[in-house]
């Protein structure tokens, strides 16, 4: 998974009405609750990803 491909699903997994996710009904037709899954995911992904990035800048 690149930052790119992650950045792609937060901009597409967003909050929609009645607190579904609005990427995984327009995707997939599921109805998930916001944040999904994939959205989730992303989110975690980003956070470690500027962990090491601020890791690798502190040696
Ligand atoms: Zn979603």
């Amino acid at each position: 998974m690149t930052e790119d491909q992650v950045g792609r699903i937060l901009s597409v997994h967003l909050p929609g009405v009645e607190g579904l996710c609005a990427g995984c009904r327009w995707w997939w037709a599921r109805l998930s609750p916001y944040p999904c899954y994939q959205a989730e995911w992303a989110a975690r992904w980003h956070a470690r990803s500027a962990t090491r990035r601020f890791l690798d800048g502190l040696r």
